[in-house]
């Protein structure tokens, strides 16, 4: 297939805004392209050349984007570079100046998405000291040969941006429609039931697609685990309290609930993954964890779950998440990190043995066959601390001394539940103290990049201090905005900029917003010398004044009843 065909589906799917006709238009893509192409195109038209959970990544410098548009286009650097400066959108400059490109190429071939793909493939393949030449003549060697819009949308998928409004489910609909053909409405709805089992086993749309499109419903429903491919996960629902739990289910089982990275965990022979909540492979950022997993974990093949914790070597309890959240996306430097933030971890769950598959199978007797597959390395490799009761007396005590031993609370599990991919009811409950909201002053702000360019989108929040009339900062937030919000926020903010350097503003603290957050925590990078971690806005609270904002006496005090001092 051309890729001017697919630039062209681009263009009507971000035409439009409605799902049902993006979904429309991507299924009659699908069944158009043959086998060998339909993989590379479901990747496509999700904006990506590897599924999410590959490490690979394409990885280009900004400044290498632009000098493969000026040596592909024959358009100066500086020119690129200034157009760039004013639009702040790389696809558009590409298109740009593609369209005005001073070479005329007499070999000019037309690209055919087989083409586009592998280049970018190879961009996340090359590496070594000139590597970033290398992936510069791989966009150049595309963008010689492409027309405009193929140009932009080339650029956008470098820059993964695609911007076409296709999310997963989208992908998931189109290929009920493309391959399984339903006829009604109810049959819909159970073709996409076995789509979405397939796709959380294997967490790959492109092969999800191929199995529908070659072997159908049973297909689909045959799937299997893959090692090293990420399964969707199980999650947790709130709960009001433990009475409520141990009321409806009697017996139940409580575990510690740890605060850190929760770990999916696959191990083929010698070889392990590990995944994060996000399905994001992180192997190589914990080489002391796939040691301890060579070591500990028993059969030949498996998936298990955990939750890794940063572990502090002198007091033994925790490290806050912030430390542990250095390692996650750390590329560098990472023997030296695993010394300074030794990790231990928690077992909680096992979903494959050698060939079997264990959803179905009882929370309870998982746990029970998760205790016989694990060699205990204590401190370091170990299960999840758990209880078995119906009393709440018990029940509260295990919370308490969960809460003492500085973690984030408990999780109750309903015994004989199965494990399901995401939320669900009847499955696994969490209590966690409830955290207060804060209300805080916008102190600075940034303009946002891409498609936030217009707006102030990242917001420095603070604390008011009485004794110095000042306000001191105790975090950033960018998140919880819808785009109104973003909009109202700026223009609030706007008339308020006191000074402006680069992207980064300060603005006259006058406008208060109530924030959520998942934990407050010591940090130097703040003058309040807190920082919040996961802000949100709840709302920009208009009816308050910067003098009624919440001081940094309630940050502390706030701080020091999560009990997490020491
Ligand atoms: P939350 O992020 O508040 O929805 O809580 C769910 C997360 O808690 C899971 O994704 C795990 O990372 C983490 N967690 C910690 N301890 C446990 C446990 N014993 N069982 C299950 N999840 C746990």
């Amino acid at each position: 297939m051309k890729y001017a065909e697919l630039a062209e589906v681009y263009e009507k799917l971000e035409s439009t805004q409605s799902k049902l006709e993006k979904a429309k238009i991507l299924s009659e893509l699908f069944e158009r392209v043959d086998d060998k192409e339909l993989e590379m195109i479901v990747l496509l038209a999700s904006g990506k050349v590897y599924p999410s959970y590959s490490d690979k990544e394409i990885g280009i410098a900004t400044k290498m984007m632009i000098k493969a548009i000026s040596k592909a286009t024959g358009i100066s650097l500086k020119d690129v570079e200034e157009s760039f400066r004013k639009t702040g959108d790389l696809g558009m400059v590409a298109a740009e100046c593609v369209k005005s490109r001073k070479q005329v190429t007499l070999l000019k071939k037309s690209l055919t998405v087989e083409k586009v793909f592998n280049n970018l493939r190879e961009m996340a393949e090359v590496s070594g000291s000139k590597s970033q030449d290398k992936k510069m003549i791989l966009i150049a060697e595309l963008l010689a040969s492409a027309e405009p819009e193929e140009a932009l949308y080339i650029i956008r998928t470098i820059l993964e941006e695609l911007r076409i409004g296709v999310g997963e489910g989208i992908i998931r609909d189109a290929i009920v429609s493309a391959f399984l053909k339903p006829k009604d409405m109810e049959e819909k709805k159970k073709f996409t039931e076995i789509v979405d089992y397939a796709w959380n086993i294997i967490s790959d749309f492109g092969e999800v697609a191929k199995i529908a499109k070659e072997s159908g419903i049973p297909g689909l429903k045959k799937v299997k685990v893959k090692l090293g491919q990420p399964i969707h996960l199980m999650l947790g629902e709130k709960a009001k309290s433990i009475e409520e739990i141990i009321k409806k289910f009697g017996k139940i089982a409580i575990e510690y609930k740890y605060d850190g990275m929760r770990a999916q965990i696959h191990k083929k022979g010698d070889k392990i993954w590990v995944f994060t909540r996000r399905l994001e492979n992180v192997t190589k950022q914990f080489p002391d964890l796939v040691e301890l997993c060579k070591k500990g974990l028993k059969p030949e093949e498996c998936v298990v779950e955990g939750e890794t914790l940063a572990i502090d070597p002198k007091t033994g309890y925790p490290q806050p998440f912030q430390n542990l959240s250095q390692r996650i996306h750390r590329k560098y430097g990472i023997e030296e990190m695993i010394k300074k933030i030794p990790i231990q971890i928690n077992l909680f769950d096992v979903l494959y043995v050698d060939g079997e598959m264990l959803f179905d199978k009882k929370f309870i007797d998982r746990r029970k066959t998760l205790e016989k597959i694990v060699n205990v390395i204590p401190e370091k490799f170990q299960l999840a601390k758990e209880i078995i009761t119906d009393d709440v007396k018990t029940a509260k005590e295990f919370y308490k001394e969960a809460l003492e031993a500085k973690q984030e609370g408990i999780f109750m599990k309903v015994l004989d539940s199965k494990y399901v991919f995401g939320r669900h009811v009847d499955g696994w409950y969490k209590i966690k103290p409830i955290m207060e909201t804060l209300d805080l002053v916008i102190v600075a702000a940034t303009w946002g990049e891409g498609k936030r360019a217009n707006w102030l989108s990242s917001y420095v929040l603070a604390v008011r201090d009485p004794d110095t009339d000042s306000y001191l900062p105790c975090g950033m937030m960018g998140t919880g905005l819808t785009e109104d919000m973003f909009q109202a926020m700026t223009d609030a903010l706007k008339p308020l900029i006191v000074e402006e350097k680069g992207r980064d503003v300060k603005v006259r603290p006058r406008i208060v917003v109530e924030v959520a957050y998942q934990e407050i925590q010591k940090s130097p990078n703040y003058e309040s010398g807190y920082a919040l971690r996961f802000p949100r806005l709840v709302r920009i609270r208009d009816d308050k004044g910067p003098e009624e904002a919440d001081t940094i006496q309630r940050l502390k005090d706030l701080y020091k009843s999560q009990g997490k001092e020491g």
